[in-house]
């Protein structure tokens, strides 16, 4: 009986480790199963902020990062600028070339003026053939100054199509924050500036 009764014991010794491991490896598996979602899900949030065709961040992210730096600011109070850029007569070229390569050319636009700002600033989409940079730490003089680079390199960009030479511009707002602004108002500054550059010939930048 004395037998029996460690058999039996070790028997049950046995089905609770066996229980045990099944158990520890379904966590592992579980473990394994939520890191693949949590990585996926920030795959799928960084696909929400990008745009497709310039594979530049987007409007979205472009609010998320304007509300950081607008905190940035009031908390520091360095000086904070946007630009905000249009294609000029963008349409004719979606006209005259098809839409598919007025893509490219966003996409060059698009690449051009990643190229030229500086790490810092950071580069949207803003919608069709529009772009906005925010400039940390850069006052309207120094946002003029990195802007008329960018202005420039786009003009000079070799945009060719059929061994044709298409010229490319594009027309800039600027505004810096000043005391007191929300983000709408500079930004409203920046979108009247644009009208201006637009109003007054194009390929140019004014300040709002
Ligand atoms: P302006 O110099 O005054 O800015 O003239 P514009 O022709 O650039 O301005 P308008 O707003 O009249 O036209 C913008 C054009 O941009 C019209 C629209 O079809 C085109 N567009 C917007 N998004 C895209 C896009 O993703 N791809 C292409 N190919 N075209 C686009
Ligand atoms: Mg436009
Ligand atoms: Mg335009």
């Amino acid at each position: 009986t004395v037998d029996a009764f460690h058999d039996e014991e070790r028997k049950r010794r046995d089905d609770v480790y066996k229980r045990i491991e099944t158990l520890a490896q379904r966590m592992e598996s579980m473990e394994s199963e939520a890191s693949e979602l949590k990585s996926n899900l920030e795959a799928q949030r960084m696909e929400a902020l990008r745009d497709a065709l310039t594979e530049l961040p987007n409007r979205a992210a472009y609010d998320d990062q304007i509300e950081a730096e607008y905190s940035r600011w009031r908390r520091h109070g360095r000086p904070l600028s946007i630009a905000i850029a249009d294609v000029d007569h963008f349409k004719q070229v979606n006209d005259t070339l098809g839409h598919l390569r007025g893509d490219k050319v966003l996409k060059l636009v698009a690449r051009e003026i990643s190229r030229r700002v500086r790490n810092e600033d950071f580069v949207a989409r803003y919608g069709g053939e529009e772009f906005i940079i925010i400039m940390p730490d850069t006052d309207k003089l120094s946002a003029h100054t990195a802007i008329e680079k960018v202005r420039l390199a786009i003009a000079d960009c070799p945009f060719n199509f059929n061994q044709q030479r298409i010229p490319i511009t594009a027309s800039f707002g600027i505004a810096s924050f000043n005391e007191g602004d929300s983000i709408e108002d500079c930004f409203e500054r920046a979108d009247r500036a644009l009208y201006k550059a637009k109003e007054n010939g194009r390929n140019r930048i004014e300040e709002g």
